[in-house]
């Protein structure tokens, strides 16, 4: 089934990348493969536009849009705030992550992990959100 997945809605281009008209606010659409993996660039289109490529209504399209960049956002959101608690700990002894992790932030070192191993893991997480974008 290729296609298209909505990640969100932006004003940050006035250019539909389907038909070259002047848009107020594109809907940001992830192309997918065959087997509905996401698969390429995002690109973005007109409201009208993408909901011609994914066969749905305007409408539809839209609040779907607004509902994913709102989820993205608050993703992003909890991203940024793992690097800031995280990052200065990152290369600090076991101890130090210890303090931040367990004490300050209540987590639990899940059985048979290390600490050092779930600062990691989280960074490595955020980052990765954050790469994604929309
Ligand atoms: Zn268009």
């Amino acid at each position: 089934m290729a296609g298209f997945t909505i990640k969100g809605i932006t004003d940050d281009t006035d250019t539909c990348e389907c038909c070259g008209t002047r848009i107020k606010r594109a809907v940001a659409l992830m192309p997918l493969d065959i087997d509905g993996n996401e698969d390429g660039d995002v690109v973005y289109y007109g409201s009208t536009c993408a909901g011609r490529a994914l066969g749905r209504k305007t409408a539809w399209v839209t609040g779907q849009a607004r509902a994913a960049q709102a989820k993205w956002e608050a993703d992003a959101e909890r991203a940024r705030e793992w690097l800031a608690a995280y990052e200065p700990v990152e290369f600090a002894g076991v101890r130090e992550q210890f303090r931040v992790f367990v004490r300050e932030r209540n987590n639990t070192v899940r059985a048979g992990d290390t600490v050092t191993a779930s600062v990691a893991r989280l960074l490595a997480h955020a980052r990765a959100i954050l790469a994604a974008g929309i």
